[in-house]
C-alpha cells in the first residue's frame, strides 16, 4: 500500500513536472502589442539575439503576401515578442515574423542571420531593401537540404546592410509542429568560432549514444537479458529524437528527403515511449506490484505502438501532439514510479529516476536557456544531448549493477542453501548417532540380560562359554595361563528338602553375591553354570594363587550363615581347580574337565573342600593329579 506521505510525494512530483514540461513552453505565449522595432547593427557586437526583438503576425490560410505586408506594415496588428525565442505553441497557425535592422555606422555590415529551430516545416525569408523586396530563402524540414543558401544544419541567411542605411527581414514562418523562433545575428568570424563549439558536442553526443548502444547490444547478445534490448531501442530512439530536433539527420542523412522528417521524428518519440515503458516494466520488476500499476506502464507501451501506426496514416500534426502528450505522460509516470520505488528503498530505482531526472532536468534547461531564464551557456542550450547522455550512462551501469545484484542474490542463495544442506547432514549425523548410541544400549542392555542370569544376577552360561573361548584365544597369544574354579553346592537337595525350593534360592543368590565380592580383578568373573554350579575364571592367575582364591571362597561360605525365616542356614561348597597355558591347538573344554575332575574328587574326598588338577612334565610326558590343597 502506498502511504499517505508517498502519496503527497508522488502528487507533489507529478504536478510539478506537469508544470515544468507543458505549462513553462505555454507561458512563453505571452505578447504585447507593438510596432517594428528595428536594431542598430552598429551596436550589437558579434553576437545579437534578435528573438526578442521580433513582431510577429497570424495569417491563417497564409492570406498575406510579403508585398502585402511590405505595403501595410504600419497597419497590422502586430506583437511583440516577450522571450528572447518566442514561441508560438503546437498549433499556431502560419506567421510572419519581421524587424528591421538599421546600420548607424559608416560602413556596410555583413553578417549572417541564424534560425535554428529547425524543425519549423516551411520558412521564407525576404529582405526588403528601399523599396524592393527579394526573397532570400525558401527552406525548413519539409524542403530539400540543397535548397539552403548555406548547407549548414541551422536556416543562415547571409545579410549586408549598408552604411547609414537599414533593411527590413521579413518571415513566414509554419510548421505543424512547435512555431518557435530562435532568431540570432552574427558577425561572421564570431559565427564560425561559435558553429566550431556546438558543433562538436553535437558530434560527440551521437558518438557517446552510438557506443552506448553498440556496447550493450553485444551485452545483449552475450547475455539473452531482454532489459538490454529494451535499453539498446530506448537509447536508439531516444538519439534519433534529440538528432532530429538537432537537424542531423536532415542534413547527413536524408538531405534530399525532407519528407522524412516529421513523421520520422514521430517514429522515433512513438518508439522511444514503447521501448522505454516497456523498460521500466522490466528493469523496476513491476511485476511484484498491483497490477493496475503494471497497466499504467503497458498501456503506455501500447499507445507508443498506436502513434507509431497513426503516423503512418495520419497528418504530422495530429500524430505528434499524441507523441507529445504519451512523452509527458510517459516520463511522469516513470519518475513518479521510480520515485516511490526510490522512497521504499529500491537501489535500483534511484538509478533509474536519476537518470530519468537528468534527461528531464536537460531538456528543461534546454527550454529555460531559450526563454532566457538560463544563461545561454553550453551545459544549457546543450541540455538535452548532456542529459540522454547521462541518463544512456546512468542506466547503462545501472543494468550492469543489476546483473551484479542478482549474482550476489544468487551466491547468497547457494551458500544458504549450502549451509542448509551442512545444517541438515550434521542433523542427520547427529540424529544417528543419537540412534546408534540409543540401539548400542539397547543392545548392551539385550546382551546383558541374555548374558545375566536371572536368579543370581552373575553371568550365565552362555556367556561364560563365550568368554572362556574369547580368554582362551586371547592367553593363547600371549602365553598366558588361565585358571578355572567350578563349584558345586554341597547336599544341595537337603536344603532345598529342609526349608523349601525357596530357601534353595535365597542360599544361591547368597553365594553368588559372595563369589561375586571375592573376585576384584579385571577380567575375573563368575558364571552359575547350571543348577547349584558356580564356575569362577581367573586370568593370568598360576595354579597356586587360583587355589587361595579358591580356599578364601570356600572358607567365606562355610562361614556365612544365611538367615531364612529366622533359621540360621549353613551351607558348604566343594572347589575343584584347574590351571592351563591355552594354545592353537587345545580345547578350552579340556580346562573345564580338568576343573570337574577336581570337583568330582573333592565331593569323594568328604565335600567343603579345594581340589587341585595338576600337571607335571617329566621324562615319560605329561603326569596329572588331583590333589587338596594345603
Ligand atoms: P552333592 O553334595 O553330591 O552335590 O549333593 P547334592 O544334593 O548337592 O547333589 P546335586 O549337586 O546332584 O544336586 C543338585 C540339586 O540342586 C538338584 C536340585 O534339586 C537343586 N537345584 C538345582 N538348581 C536349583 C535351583 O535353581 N534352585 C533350587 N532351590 N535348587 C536347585
Ligand atoms: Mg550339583
Ligand atoms: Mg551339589
Amino acid at each position: 500500500m502506498i502511504g499517505t506521505k508517498a502519496l503527497t510525494f508522488l502528487r507533489i512530483a507529478g504536478t510539478a513536472l506537469w508544470w515544468l514540461l507543458v505549462l513553462s513552453p505555454l507561458c512563453a505565449v505571452n505578447a504585447r502589442a507593438a510596432a517594428e522595432e528595428q536594431v542598430d547593427i552598429a551596436t550589437t557586437g558579434d553576437y545579437y539575439s534578435l528573438g526578442g526583438h521580433l513582431v510577429y503576425l497570424a495569417d491563417p490560410g497564409k492570406k498575406l503576401s510579403a508585398s502585402d505586408i511590405v505595403a501595410r506594415a504600419d497597419q497590422l496588428a502586430w506583437t511583440q515578442a516577450a522571450d528572447a525565442i518566442p514561441n508560438l505553441g503546437l498549433q499556431a497557425p502560419p506567421h510572419w515574423f519581421m524587424i528591421r535592422l538599421g546600420n548607424s555606422s559608416q560602413q556596410d555590415w555583413s553578417g549572417l542571420l541564424e534560425m535554428s529551430y529547425t524543425m519549423i516545416d516551411v520558412l521564407d525569408v525576404y529582405i526588403e531593401h528601399r523599396q524592393e523586396l527579394v526573397k532570400v530563402a525558401e527552406v525548413g524540414d519539409q524542403r530539400p537540404f540543397s535548397n539552403r543558401l548555406l548547407a549548414h544544419r541551422n536556416f543562415l541567411v547571409p545579410i549586408t546592410v549598408p552604411a547609414g542605411d537599414s533593411v527590413r527581414i521579413l518571415m513566414l514562418g509554419e510548421s505543424a509542429g512547435a512555431l518557435k523562433f530562435p532568431l540570432d545575428l552574427w558577425h561572421i568570424p564570431a559565427f564560425f568560432q561559435h558553429d566550431q563549439r556546438t558543433l562538436a558536442p553535437q558530434i560527440l553526443f551521437v558518438g557517446l549514444m552510438l557506443a552506448l548502444a553498440l556496447y550493450n547490444f553485444f551485452l545483449l547478445l552475450a547475455t539473452r537479458d531482454w532489459n538490454y534490448f529494451w535499453y539498446v531501442l530506448s537509447i536508439v530512439s531516444i538519439s534519433f529524437v534529440v538528432m532530429s530536433f538537432h537537424g542531423i539527420l536532415a542534413q547527413y542523412v536524408w538531405p534530399e528527403t525532407p519528407a522524412l522528417n516529421n513523421p520520422v521524428l514521430v517514429a522515433s518519440i512513438s518508439t522511444n515511449i514503447f521501448a522505454a515503458t516497456i523498460f521500466a516494466y522490466s528493469f523496476l520488476d513491476l511485476k511484484r506490484f498491483p497490477k493496475w500499476l503494471g497497466g499504467l506502464f503497458l498501456g503506455h507501451s501500447a499507445a507508443g505502438v498506436l502513434v507509431f501506426v497513426l503516423n503512418l496514416m495520419l497528418p504530422y500534426g495530429t500524430t505528434i501532439k499524441l507523441a507529445a502528450l504519451f512523452s509527458v505522460t510517459g516520463a511522469t509516470l516513470g519518475i513518479c514510479t521510480g520515485a516511490w520505488l526510490w522512497y521504499r528503498g529500491e537501489i535500483l530505482a534511484r538509478f533509474y529516476t536519476l537518470a530519468w531526472f537528468l534527461l528531464l532536468a536537460g531538456s528543461v534547461a534546454i527550454t529555460f536557456s531559450h526563454m532566457g531564464y538560463l544563461p545561454s551557456i553550453l551545459i544549457f542550450t546543450h541540455g538535452q544531448q548532456i542529459g540522454a547522455v547521462a541518463e544512456g550512462l546512468l542506466l547503462s551501469f545501472a543494468l550492469a549493477y543489476r546483473i551484479n545484484m542478482e549474482r550476489q542474490q544468487r551466491f547468497q542463495a547457494q551458500a544458504q542453501l549450502l549451509k542448509l544442506q551442512t545444517e541438515t547432514n550434521q542433523l542427520l549425523e547427529k540424529k544417528v548417532q543419537e540412534r546408534t548410541a540409543e540401539l548400542q544400549e539397547a543392545n548392551r542392555k539385550l546382551q546383558e540380560s541374555s548374558a545375566t542370569d536371572g536368579l543370581t544376577q552373575v553371568k550365565n552360561r552362555y556367556f561364560f562359554d563365550e568368554k572362556l573361548t574369547h580368554e582362551w584365544l586371547k592367553n593363547s597369544r600371549a602365553n598366558s595361563q588361565i585358571s578355572l574354579l567350578m563349584i558345586d553346592g554341597d547336599h544341595f537337595k537337603s536344603i532345598n528338602d529342609n526349608y523349601g525350593h525357596l530357601c534353595g534360592d535365597a542360599v544361591l543368590k547368597h553365594v553368588a553375591a559372595l563369589f561375586n565380592t571375592s573376585v576384584n580383578r579385571a577380567g575375573d568373573f563368575v558364571a552359575r553354570y547350571g543348577g547349584e554350579e558356580f564356575t569362577i575364571l581367573l586370568c593370568h592367575t598360576d595354579l597356586f594363587g587360583a587355589a587361595t582364591v579358591a580356599e578364601r571362597i570356600r572358607k567365606k561360605v562355610e562361614n556365612t550363615l544365611l538367615e531364612w525365616e529366622g533359621k540360621k542356614i549353613s551351607f558348604t561348597i566343594s572347589i575343584g581347580v584347574a590351571n592351563q597355558i591355552p594354545s592353537r591347538d587345545s580345547d578350552p573344554k579340556s580346562l573345564l574337565q580338568d576343573a570337574d575332575s577336581a570337583l568330582y574328587k573333592a565331593k569323594h574326598a568328604g565335600r567343603n573342600r579345594v581340589m587341585l588338577f595338576t600337571r607335571k612334565t617329566t621324562a615319560n610326558g605329561t603326569v596329572t593329579d588331583i590333589i587338596p590343597f594345603q
